[in-house]
């Protein structure tokens, strides 16, 4: 009997992770848009009621850090818990049994055999994404601030080809056209960057309950040509140790087309960078998964 599955097929058996999190990301893509849209909504409105455009972006944003990290903390919420399920699943039924052993210590009844009721788990799950989203967040808000700046001086400086300025209507229509656009860029990459991360946290918080002693960074089928994530794939850690520091470089592989890229962040797992399909697999011997 082949104790080892090829790599090939442990990469479609775990790659379901990140295709999960992807079908996942047009729904949250429209939450974030709905937040965005709000700020832009904001600024127009002040627009056309004669506002300083310098002061814009900052009273635009008052709130905005809180709203998001509310949503965030929601949307991670429920997807972790589908990450961690789906990760119990992939590891086979008996993988359920160290949550069935929490849920029971803590007094709750169990939804079915091998794991206790969605809320329950999120409970469970709700400290380490509350202290990822309350980072995350702060750093998205600033990013948020910056590209605002960006858009409003730029409508605000704009001239027509011939050399003239814009009448206060073209400014709010190159404005809205402008935020509007980077909205729909941002959002999609805010919501794939957190669908990911919840389903590896949810994935990762499995593997530790099961007691599995190391993760292994893999690249999905759809993320094989990115040479930071190819640097890394196959990596094993114990699980919960951390794959790298915030400021540490990755060199990308050669082959791929090389480069540097700096970790933003302390990273457990991934999503590697923005648009990462990473996910993290549990290593596990034959003799855990058998009998
Ligand atoms: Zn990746």
């Amino acid at each position: 009997m082949t104790v080892l599955a090829k790599v090939s097929d442990r990469r479609a058996h775990w790659g379901a992770l990140a295709h999960r999190a992807e079908a996942d990301v047009p729904a949250i893509m429209r939450g974030y848009q709905a937040l965005l849209n709000g700020v832009t909504s904001r600024i127009l409105e002040a627009v056309s009621e004669g506002a300083d455009p310098l002061s814009l972006a900052g009273n635009a944003l008052s709130g905005f850090s809180e709203t998001l990290e509310a949503f965030e903390t929601d949307i991670a919420l429920e997807a972790a818990v589908r990450g961690y399920l789906l990760a119990g699943g992939l590891m086979g039924r008996k993988a359920f049994l160290g949550w069935r052993v929490l849920a029971k210590a803590a007094g709750a009844v169990a939804m079915e055999p091998g794991y206790g009721t969605d809320e329950q788990l999120a409970n469970h799950l709700r400290p380490s994404i509350a202290a990822w989203v309350e980072q995350t967040s702060r750093h998205e808000t600033a990013t948020t601030a910056q590209q605002l700046d960006k858009y409003l001086k730029e409508a605000f400086t704009y001239q027509t080809p011939s050399g003239m300025g814009m009448t206060p209507d073209q400014v709010a229509a190159e404005l809205k056209r402008r935020l509007t656009k980077g909205n729909k860029h941002r959002a999609e990459m805010l919501a794939r960057t957190l669908s990911l991360w919840a389903y590896n946290e949810g994935a990762m918080a499995l593997y530790r309950d099961e007691g599995v002693g190391a993760v292994e960074w893999m690249a999905t089928e759809d993320d094989l040509t990115c040479p930071y994530c190819m640097a890394i794939d196959g990596a094993q850690m114990p699980t919960g140790e951390l794959f790298g520091l915030a400021g540490d470089e990755i060199d990308g592989l050669e082959e791929l087309g090389g480069g540097t890229m700096t970790l933003g962040f302390d990273t457990q797992h991934p999503p590697l960078h923005p648009h990462c399909r990473c996910i993290l697999a549990p290593v596990v011997l034959a003799s855990q998964i058998k009998g």
